[in-house]
């Protein structure tokens, strides 16, 4: 014997026996089984196994979204990146030419903004000088055509 859970066309479930599977399928195609609420034939075996272990798949299922759904973890880890041989030497260029900027031109430090006027305007002869600038500087700079560029930067040198 084989006891099947049903449901027929209208949603109701029922139990039912039968000698075998096959059984129920000829009872079920002759519409020999009917609904014993609705009396209903149309029945089909009601799928248990999902509804059973419905809570626990549904727990398992939305495990693997959890390392997604912590991107605060990732947020705050500082950017690193493997570099490959073509980047690190790329750095090593950035590095040089930073290096090159600083030892062959003037450090002018704040009075940069007024140095690279006096040269802009012909007041001085063109060198090379790096130094600092403010923002409002810089754009000031920028706004009378002066061209500058911001020293290169290295990652691991920033803060
Ligand atoms: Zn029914």
């Amino acid at each position: 014997m084989i006891r099947y859970a049903l449901v027929c066309a209208k949603g109701h479930s029922f139990e039912s026996w039968f000698p075998n599977s096959a059984a129920y399928d000829k009872q079920a195609k002759r519409g020999l089984v009917a609904c014993p609420s609705c009396g209903d034939t149309r029945v089909e075996k009601a799928i248990m196994a999902p509804k059973l272990s419905g809570t626990r798949k549904r727990g398992a299922a939305r495990a693997p979204v959890a390392p997604v759904e912590a991107p605060a973890q990732h947020g705050s880890t500082a950017p690193v990146a493997m570099m490959s041989p073509q980047e690190n030497d790329l750095r090593q260029k950035l590095k040089e030419l930073r290096e090159h900027l600083t030892k062959n031109s003037d450090y002018v430090g704040q009075k940069f903004p007024e140095e690279a006027r006096k040269m802009h305007y012909g007041e001085t002869d063109p060198r090379s000088i790096y130094g600092e600038a403010s923002l409002k500087d810089a754009k000031e700079l920028h706004e009378e055509g002066i061209e500058f560029h911001p020293l290169p930067t290295l990652p691991d040198e920033r803060n």
